[in-house]
């Protein structure tokens, strides 16, 4: 099992040289690899190749002798195995088109061997031994370890480990349905209550002053002084937000995890296509994704299993226990009466039991493993020729198949 580690560094005025010439090299080599990934699309129309890019490096390392001596040569590897990635999420329709690296935002560069733990320093090649601090002691054998520098200038190891498994725990056993929503953060329903969990007040307030502050930002004149200011200060609001975000949906996803063996939740990008536009977005968008990977991780860390719901399917509208499904359900209605079967609904309740009901339906189709579902890794609402290919059949009652799981 893989466990991450997250360590603050403390380098010296060398090393934190050392490490800004390692991102200025990893962040030249990432943009000169996308650029010509763009240009070789709009010259052929085909993508260019991980190996490709790749074979660029020793000519660039001749032309650019920097390149070989600001930099370990492993880093620049993990540079284009991201590049990689981060065109394959685009292609997969998880994240959007890679964006050149700028030195004004978060700078990371990768190890994929070679960093040693020594008490409490870290050993990085072509930067020294760092002064870390450490909250957990680092166990297991190092894979790769992750330095980063964040706009309010901190330091950040993260380390990634293979440890042996600790399958022992003691787990609830429920099958929960999650309905991500915005006046309360998650609705979860366990197949006989409901319980709403809202975002805490002083997120709230983080993140109104946060979105004061980016406007302000905004109309500060391209390039001056007091924009490069007012960049640092939007950063350390920033990084108060969205730690106080991480922490709060990290202690959810553990209670949620501890409390069960199966998760449900709708896929994101469904989610995105029925929203309604009007609605505040990018705020619950960055906590609902980070939310649904905190579950995931958690999950397969502990035996249990995550499963999105990855085609559309009316989970507001539709009637948990008859299968009705409404005309229309307007945002304002928080609780409605079923036509056909007169069952009193509470909205939110109604629609993450609906959720669980359809994921219990999704893992029964297959004797409990979900290959229809789309699970985390698989890819198989993919488009193929240009014709989707049909996730799951969809089932108008729910109610029906109730059963076993859970
Ligand atoms: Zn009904």
């Amino acid at each position: 099992m893989l466990k991450a580690v997250k360590v603050r560094l403390y380098p010296t005025t060398e090393q934190e040289l050392a490490l800004a010439k390692s991102f200025g090299c990893a962040r030249w080599y990432y943009n000169y690899a996308l650029n010509a990934c763009i240009q070789h699309y709009e010259e052929t129309g085909k993508s260019l190749k991980l190996s490709v890019y790749k074979a660029y490096l020793p000519q660039l390392k001749v032309e650019h002798p920097w390149l070989k001596e600001d930099c370990y040569s492993a880093v620049l590897q993990c540079v284009a195995i991201n590049l990689n990635k981060a065109y394959t999420n685009f292609f997969e329709g998880r994240a959007k088109f890679p964006r050149f690296k700028s030195k004004h935002h978060k700078q990371s560069i990768q190890y994929p061997q070679n960093v040693k733990v020594l008490g409490d320093f870290l050993e990085v090649p072509k930067i020294g031994v760092v002064k870390a601090v450490f909250h957990r002691s680092i166990s297991g054998k190092i894979k790769t370890v992750t330095i980063s520098k964040t706009p309010t200038d901190k330091y950040f190891a993260s380390i990634l480990c293979e440890v042996e498994d600790s399958a022992s725990q003691h787990r609830g056993d429920k099958t929960l349905g999650i309905d991500l929503g915005l006046k309360d953060f998650a609705i979860v329903h366990n197949g006989s209550e409901v319980t709403k969990y809202s975002n805490p007040k002083h997120l709230k307030r983080h993140e109104k002053n946060l979105a004061r502050k980016q406007k302000k930002f905004a109309r500060k004149v391209k390039g001056s002084n007091s924009r490069n200011k007012y960049r640092k200060l939007v950063a350390k609001v920033h990084e108060r937000v969205s730690n106080s975000r991480q922490d709060f949906l990290h202690k959810l996803s553990r209670k949620l995890v501890d409390d069960s063996q199966v998760i449900i939740v709708e896929n994101l990008h469904i989610k995105g296509m029925v929203r309604n536009r009007k609605l505040s977005k990018s705020i619950s968008d960055v906590g609902w994704g980070m939310f649904i990977n905190f579950l995931d991780y958690k999950l397969k860390a502990s035996y249990g299993q995550l499963v999105e719901i990855g085609k559309f399917f009316p989970s507001s509208k539709t009637c948990s226990y008859c299968g009705h499904v409404l005309d229309e359900l307007t945002l304002d209605i928080r609780e409605w009466n079923c036509p056909s079967c007169g069952t009193h609904h509470d909205r939110d309740g109604n629609a993450a039991l609906n959720i669980r009901n359809e994921g219990i339906r999704i893992l029964s189709m297959d004797g409990g493993n979900p290959v229809l579902a789309v699970s985390r890794q698989r890819k198989t609402n993919k488009p193929q020729g240009g014709k989707a290919v049909v996730v799951e059949t969809g089932s108008p009652h729910p109610i029906c198949t109730q059963m076993g799981v859970g």
